[in-house]
């Protein structure tokens, strides 16, 4: 089996964000992390129709350009009465026209995309969702390994707190009053989606 040893590893995310959840949860496993955007490599476009085929797209792309195994994380939201949207869409609900020298997305915008949809259901409509995170691992051989997690909650209007990032301010865990957005980072890590991704990929003893 290729394990994963310490030593450099590709973190496949130009998200600023990602990129710093998934450095807390690798820097206790003694991997030396450098992003892609970091590295310049170019930033695969996302063809995947599900979580998992984005995230294998985006590892493979980033180990075959680096020669160093990749990580990579595909992630978003899925609302229950919204038939699981925007899903894989999710960083494209946020998709806002560029203006000069800042980025082109507008997560709330997004978030309030979000809600006008809720509130076309009407006031009694479920607001349950969930954030889901598919974690790829692939090797310069080709060899790959995929890990799913979530995290269950409600989402809440309007939009709570000024920590985490995209979605964060109107999810609310299951268990707790307060948004992903108003934990501090080492609670969301030890409870959110993408730690439940990772735990699976520690426990498959990926990482020693
Ligand atoms: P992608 O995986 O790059 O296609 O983007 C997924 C999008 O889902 C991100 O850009 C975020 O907006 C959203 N997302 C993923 N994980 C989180 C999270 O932990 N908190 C808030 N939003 C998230």
């Amino acid at each position: 089996m290729t394990r994963l040893s310490p030593g450099k590893l590709v973190i496949a995310t130009h998200n600023a964000g990602k990129l710093r959840e998934i450095r807390a949860l690798l820097v206790p496993h003694g991997m030396d992390c450098v992003s892609a955007g970091e590295l310049g490599l170019p930033e695969p476009e996302e063809t995947g129709t599900t979580f998992a085929e984005n995230a294998l797209l985006k590892a493979h792309a980033a180990a075959k350009a680096s020669g160093f195994p990749a990580l990579s994380d595909d992630s978003g939201l899925a609302v229950n009465a919204l038939n699981g949207a925007p899903g894989v869409y999710t960083a494209d609900w946020a998709e806002a026209a560029p203006y000069e020298g800042g980025p082109g997305r507008d997560w709330y915008m997004a978030m309030g995309k979000v809600e006008g949809k809720l509130a076309e259901l009407g006031p009694d409509v479920s607001r349950d969702a969930c954030f889901c995170c598919v974690l790829a691992l692939a090797w310069p051989n080709g060899r790959e390994a995929v890990f799913e997690g979530r995290a269950y909650g409600s989402l809440t209007w309007p939009p709570r707190g000024m920590l985490g990032f995209g979605y964060d301010p109107v999810f609310v865990p299951h268990g707790d009053t307060r948004t992903f957005a108003e934990l501090d980072p080492a609670h969301k890590h030890a409870i959110s989606h993408r730690a439940d991704a990772f735990a699976k990929l520690v426990a498959a003893a990926f990482i020693r």
